[in-house]
């Protein structure tokens, strides 16, 4: 499975073979060397997966197919996952560059993924409705047929699993376009998800450029369906693609996620929980806490602790154990993380910490960053309000409750939200409060795959995960099912 061969075929609905695209290589970005070399999906490609897809939708009969069947399949690629566990964790180390602790967290997630879905498949349940009249009413829900999953760079398997996983529970042909950049964990995805006995030609995975690649699979008639996750200028891009189609969408976007620490809060469990919110996956992550609120009373002695806690986190080779934080995802990445830096301190911010590359031969060839803090800018000032998606926190001082709620919501971005404090009724009034698609209280960056997760405002449209995650999926159709012993009345 994962033999890294010369030309890493991909997958066009079910078959495996070189992209008719541009030979690429893909960089391990600790140390700038290939990993592997593939062939990006062309136009034709597309064009012929989806049709593939289409086909083998109608004809494989896998939406036909009972729920504890297609669950039975489902629950065997968890399982497939699991036994390549070791294998894939390093796959997605040399695709994206996160620390091998992490990625075995999300080869762990991927197959919890798959579980779950299987569950929800063999359980959905169909309604019956009230009767008003005589019909029988039901509401049911049907597959779609053809639908893509377009995911970003920063956590390949997961992502993919997190559509991959419902789009095929609720019966459909699935498209995957992952980011140019990492499309290993999907390519091996898709090889076990065949392996476990999903028709081959329901599954396609298409590398390349998303500009023509993606745009090819959004605008194709016969997608009805695409689940994104990215940048949110590329979500707006799709979704108005999607309402010249009247394709439903689900956008899962960026995000600038205010952490509030209050004068009560346990002042450990805080330090560690900012530090994880904003380094962990080295900032990365579209939920990054990267704005930080601590109050005045508080602040010195916080910012103290929390500077010294990033100056000390191992930064390092992603194979090692015990490193906290791997490179950044390419050298092109790494420089605008610079520019906003940069930029913060021409707009009058100081640097806490951090705020260069680190030094040495472990270091020389990738593209490493520092844990970085700043301090002394206004919330509205620019690197206080775009997403930098790195490690680089800005810090600011509140006096009020009312004023640092107003803070917090003034941003375009709405995902997530961080609160610290010992006192539960101010927990519950900030957490209502804060306008964010996801809040934590007293911890940071938890996920569950029994709970919807999603944006408000620029920071995304729809929720994925949550057992009604399949429904996403599915067509709903109402169904009347005439009960009369009389012809209606109407017409006599
Ligand atoms: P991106 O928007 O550049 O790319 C995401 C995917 O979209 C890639 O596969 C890319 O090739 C494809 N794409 C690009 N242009 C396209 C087009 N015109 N049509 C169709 N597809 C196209 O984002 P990125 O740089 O890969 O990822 C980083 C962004 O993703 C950040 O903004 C981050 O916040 C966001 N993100 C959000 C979540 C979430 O769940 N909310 C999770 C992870 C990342």
């Amino acid at each position: 499975m994962l033999n890294l061969n010369d030309i890493q075929p991909i997958c066009i609905a079910g078959q495996w073979r070189p992209g008719a695209g541009d030979r690429y290589a893909t960089l391990y970005p600790a140390t700038g060397e290939a990993v592997a070399s593939l062939h990006a999906a062309s136009v034709a490609d597309v064009e012929e997966a989806i049709l593939g897809a289409d086909r083998a939708f109608r004809t494989s009969g896998w939406a036909q197919k009972k729920p504890h069947e297609r669950a039975a399949v489902l629950f065997r690629v968890a399982q497939l996952i699991r036994e390549n566990g070791e294998a894939l964790a390093q796959l997605q180390r040399l695709d994206n560059g996160k620390p091998i602790s992490e990625t075995r967290n999300l080869v762990a997630s991927a197959a919890a993924t798959f579980q779950f879905f299987a569950a929800a498949c063999e359980t959905l349940e169909e309604s019956l409705t009230p009767m008003r009249g005589d019909n029988l009413t039901m509401s049911v829900h049907e597959p779609m047929g053809v639908v893509a999953a377009i995911t970003p760079w920063n956590s390949p398997i997961a992502s993919e699993a997190q559509k991959m996983a419902p789009a095929l529970a609720a019966g459909n042909a699935v498209v995957v376009k992952p980011a140019e950049v990492t499309p290993l964990a999907a390519l091996a995805l898709a090889r076990l998800c065949i392996e476990a006995g999903v028709p081959a030609g329901l599954i396609s995975v298409l590398p390349g450029k998303g500009s023509v690649i993606g745009d090819a699979i959004t605008l194709h008639p016969l997608v009805k369906r695409v689940s994104f996750t990215g940048g949110t200028s590329t979500g707006k891009h799709i979704a108005h693609i999607a309402a010249d189609k009247m394709m439903p969408v689900s956008l899962e976007l960026g995000g600038k996620s205010p952490t509030m620490v209050f004068e009560d809060a346990d002042i450990d469990h805080a330090v560690a929980g900012v530090l994880y919110g904003i380094f962990s996956s080295s900032g990365e992550s579209c939920i990054a806490g990267s704005r930080l609120f601590v109050a005045r009373s508080l602040h010195e002695p916080f910012m103290e602790r929390l500077a010294a806690g990033a100056a000390a986190l191992r930064v390092g080779d992603p194979a090692d154990e015990r490193t906290q934080m791997g490179p950044l995802i390419t050298a092109r990445h790494r420089e605008g993380i610079e520019r906003y830096v940069d930029m913060g301190v021409t707009d009058g911010g100081r640097i806490r910490t951090g705020g260069v590359r680190p030094k040495g031969p472990a270091f020389d060839r990738g593209y490493f960053y520092t844990p970085t803090i700043i301090e002394g800018l206004r919330n509205d000032q620019r690197i206080c309000q775009e997403e930098i998606f790195g490690p680089v926190l800005v810090a600011m001082p509140f006096d009020d409750e009312e004023d640092l709620i107003r803070q917090a919501n003034d941003s375009v971005y709405a995902l997530a939200a961080g609160i610290w404090t010992r006192d539960y009724k101010r927990a519950w009034r900030v957490g209502r409060a804060v306008q964010a698609g996801n809040v934590w209280i007293n911890t940071y960056k938890q996920f569950s795959i029994s709970t919807p997760f999603g944006g408000w405002r620029d920071s995304g449209l729809g929720r994925e995960k949550g057992r009604l995650g399949i429904l996403q999926y599915m067509e709903q159709k109402a169904m009347y099912w005439g009960l009369n012993e009389q012809p209606l009345p109407w017409a006599g």
